[in-house]
């Protein structure tokens, strides 16, 4: 039988700390250790996504991952917040997910300023 719960105030703050880690830290380790996390707290309820005002976390196929999807569209080329650079070596923004879609992808970033905020690329 599959038990729909929202995850405790706790466990929500959990998955925000995660995130915000990895965005201040920007580590490859703290990366990991962010999808590891959020994963593990969707399992924990048996929930396959869940909704925060600025971004969803859901499951993927593959155990033990997830992606970290925005809620806000951006357009231009900073952070909005902050005004961090979207791109370039310097930059302090990072990718969090793709969606692939027909004409152009989907861009979930979050930015050091803990912000996190997806973008319509066009393709190539
Ligand atoms: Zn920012």
């Amino acid at each position: 039988m599959q038990v729909y719960q929202f995850p405790s105030v706790e466990d929500q703050e959990v998955i925000r700390t995660a995130v915000e880690v990895f965005l201040n830290t920007q580590t490859g380790s703290a990366r990991n250790r962010m999808l590891k996390t959020i994963r593990a707290v969707l399992d924990r309820y048996r929930i396959s996504r869940f909704g925060f005002s600025d971004y969803t976390v859901e499951a993927t196929k593959m155990p033990g991952f997830c992606t970290v999807k925005a809620r806000n569209l951006v357009s231009g080329y900073n952070c909005p917040w902050c005004g961090e650079m979207l791109y370039g070596l310097q930059s302090k923004v990072r990718i969090l997910s793709i969606q692939e879609r027909l004409n152009n992808h989907l861009v979930t970033y979050g930015c050091k300023c803990g912000k996190i905020f997806a973008k319509y690329e066009n393709l190539d």
